[in-house]
């Protein structure tokens, strides 16, 4: 394993461009493994890389949350969530406080889980809160093919499903945003395939290569993205070979789009992105939670000081935060991006404090 770092760390070397580039990590849990092996620490200074909206807890709008707690307070309802969403901050609580004044928000592992829950609690109205980016959509659709053909009808989700590719280019239109290639994410492209990049490459000349998660695969596609730039290419190529095809896994492309259909998305921080979102088609509408379980006007905000909007686009560090390791800590988080297991600030605070 040291040899191979050793021969990946020397052609890089040998790939970079004569000039400094951004290249950034869309996804979470790559943040995660750069910071946790020290990735960023090998690389030539001229490398530099950047943190991308790939962490579906921390895209989560704010409103969603007080949303859900509402949801909570107003309703008989159970209410599921994975763990992750569980401690972030809402406006003035989070599920976490709600469950400790007594409501019946939980910790769920997997949707077939809540399912099962409804099926056999069939007096409890059953919200899941369904999370995440194309990698969990297509277990989110056959969870609701499967409530709908066996007339499970106390159960509901509460979608905030978002699609990758059309977050990445509203990055590449916003001008205070500053990227040359692209490293994607493997476990979204494993459901989509590298072909719904093709547009960064062709149309915005940006490199995007698509990583596996092993501290090799990183740096072997950090190399592959550096010598993109430096001859001048824009192809997106697969490093994640063993994983991910070019055309995808189309049952599960295709299991999402029986249930649902494309429509715009709000993003936290980066605001609405068009084309970038879900909504469920007619046939499954009465699966829908926010149309069942109406709540009055919420009025949401940001949490003062928290640069997690900067940090998502990668325009800040997590350590260029005032807050940082001061009044936002693992124990305190005050944005959503120190709560998440595929947060920047939760991987810089773990790994890296003491190294920036
Ligand atoms: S350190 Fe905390 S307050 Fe600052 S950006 Fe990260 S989550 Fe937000």
């Amino acid at each position: 394993m040291k040899r191979e770092i050793k021969e990946l760390i020397e052609l890089i070397n040998k790939n970079k461009p004569g000039r400094s580039i951004n290249i950034m990590e869309v996804c979470g849990t790559h943040t995660m493994a750069i910071s946790r092996y020290g990735l960023r620490q090998l690389l030539p200074e001229s490398i530099n890389l950047i943190s991308g909206p790939g962490c579906p807890v921390c895209v989560t709008p704010i409103g969603d949350i007080d949303w859900i707690i509402e949801i909570a307070r107003q309703y008989d309802v159970s209410i599921f969530t994975f763990g992750d969403l569980f401690r972030v901050p809402g406006t003035e609580s989070s599920l976490y406080n709600e469950k400790s004044r007594g409501r019946d928000i939980n910790i769920c592992y997997s949707p077939i889980d809540v399912l099962n829950f409804a099926k056999t609690n069939p007096d409890k109205k059953v919200i899941f809160i369904a999370i995440g980016f194309e990698t969990t959509i297509p277990l989110t659709s056959v969870i609701i093919k499967k409530a709908y053909n066996e007339k499970i009808n106390n159960f509901y989700i509460y979608d905030t499903h978002k699609l990758i590719p059309e977050a990445l280019e509203l990055l590449l239109l916003d001008k205070e945003v500053k990227i040359d290639a692209f490293l994607c994410p493997g476990h979204v492209s494993a459901i989509i395939g590298s072909k719904p990049y093709g547009f960064i490459a062709k149309d915005y000349h940006i490199p995007c290569v698509i990583s596996g998660f092993e501290p090799l695969d990183i740096l072997e596609s950090i190399g592959m993205t550096a010598k993109q730039v430096k001859e001048g290419r824009s192809e997106v190529e697969i490093q994640y070979k063993r994983v991910v095809r070019e055309e995808g896994n189309p049952t599960a492309v295709k299991s999402m789009y029986e249930v649902f259909d494309r429509s715009d998305s709000l993003w936290r921080s980066l605001g609405n992105i068009p084309g970038s979102g879900l909504k469920l088609k007619y046939k499954f509408l009465r699966f829908d939670a926010r149309a069942y379980f109406p709540v009055k006007k919420i009025k949401s905000s940001e949490p003062a000081g928290c640069e997690c909007g900067n940090v998502l686009k990668g325009i800040k560090k997590p350590t260029e935060c005032k807050l940082f390791s001061k009044a936002c800590k693992p124990e305190n988080p005050i944005g959503p991006c120190m709560v998440s297991s595929e947060g920047s600030c939760a991987a810089y605070y773990k790994y890296e404090k003491f190294k920036t």
